[in-house]
């Protein structure tokens, strides 16, 4: 038997034309556990702590499909000594989030809001709303990673000049015309900066007021990645003084901490989010400052493909041949 937690009404009536299974919209924890104590197999959310606790009245079970990146909500070690296989979802939004980091570029580069406000008044003059081209810019991509690499392809598309900087080199990009330089070399030659690095001791505050300094005048900075890259208040001083042409960002300094992005799907961790980000007033009532509530994976196919990879994982240990594991 297959037991799923956490699924939403259309979710399971996609799943069951794939798969038999029992399926509860609710936390594992709040079903009674004689209601799925015969499961072989359970697929979960990362609200859904799997512990040795919950592990002990589950005897029977042989494989967990988080439908999630990560893991850390399932105690590895208590499944490996009861061998018990997990699979996850390794990846389901690189160029999701790459469409979308495009999708601010974009709106900056040609005042798209300020433009369809103005036209939705009648007002269809088109004094102030002179944008710029990609076509020829140079774009700073930092972290060529999966995202990253998505932006290169997109960028090269837009015949964009593309400079990287990145720990790690990325092999892939190189059709793309990248090319790597310093990040100090990045910082000085970009027209358009924009952030797919992850958020670690290195990377925190990357965008800071010396950093910044080092920028072309009127640079445009794109960050889609995690809100603590940036210093907001070197941000705000470098848009102030026009250093800073513009900025679009999908994610704020101080959002509450979230593991991955399927999480702010949930109602309580939302709240909490966009709670922040409306009080990120300085940014918000800017005109040269667009801001999106970290929604940058959220497209239909990217939530379909943690659904189709989930589907996938599950029918591998039907057949004894499992994917995407963890353990
Ligand atoms: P990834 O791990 O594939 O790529 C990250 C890249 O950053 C790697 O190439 C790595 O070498 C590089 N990197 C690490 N440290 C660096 C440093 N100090 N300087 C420069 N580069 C560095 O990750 P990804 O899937 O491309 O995602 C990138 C980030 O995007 C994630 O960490 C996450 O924070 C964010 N994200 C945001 C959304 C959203 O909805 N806004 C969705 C998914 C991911």
């Amino acid at each position: 038997m297959i037991v799923f937690f956490e699924v939403k009404k259309k979710e399971q009536k996609y799943i069951s034309k794939f798969l038999k299974g029992k399926f509860f919209s609710e936390n594992i924890h709040d079903v009674p556990i004689s209601k799925f104590k015969n499961a072989e197999a359970i697929s979960v959310f990362v609200w859904d702590k799997i512990d040795k606790e919950l592990l002990d009245k589950l005897p029977k079970l042989k494989f967990i499909a988080t439908r999630s990146t990560g893991y850390d909500h399932i105690d590895l070690d208590e499944c490996k000594k009861r061998g018990i296989k997990v699979s996850n979802v390794p990846n389901y939004g690189q160029n999701t989030v790459a469409e979308h980091a495009f999708a601010l570029m974009l709106s900056l580069s040609r005042k798209i809001p300020r433009t369809i406000e103005r036209t939705k008044e009648g007002n269809f003059s088109l004094q102030g709303l002179t944008g710029f081209d990609l076509k020829g810019k140079v774009l700073g991509v930092i972290g060529t990673g999966n995202i990253g690499e998505h932006v290169c392809r997109i960028a090269n598309g837009f015949e964009m000049k593309i400079l990287a900087y990145d720990i790690c080199k990325n092999k892939n990009v190189k059709k793309y015309g990248v090319k790597y330089v310093s990040l100090d070399k990045l910082f000085s030659l970009s027209d358009i900066i924009t952030l797919h690095a992850p958020l670690n001791e290195h990377t925190k505050f990357m965008i800071n007021s010396s950093s910044i300094k080092k920028m072309k005048k009127g640079v445009m900075i794109i960050n889609t990645s995690r809100g603590e890259l940036i210093d907001t208040t070197a941000l705000v001083k470098g848009l102030n003084s026009n250093k800073i042409c513009c900025a679009g960002l999908d994610v704020l300094e101080n959002e509450c901490y979230i593991k991955e992005e399927a999480q702010l799907l949930s109602k309580n961790i939302k709240e909490c989010d966009l709670q922040v980000a409306v009080e990120n007033n300085i940014l918000l009532h800017r005109d040269d400052v667009l801001i999106t509530p970290h929604n940058a994976f959220n497209s239909k196919e990217a939530l379909m493909r943690i659904t189709d990879t989930t589907i996938k994982n599950l029918k591998g240990f039907l057949k004894k041949r499992y994917i995407n594991r963890v353990i």
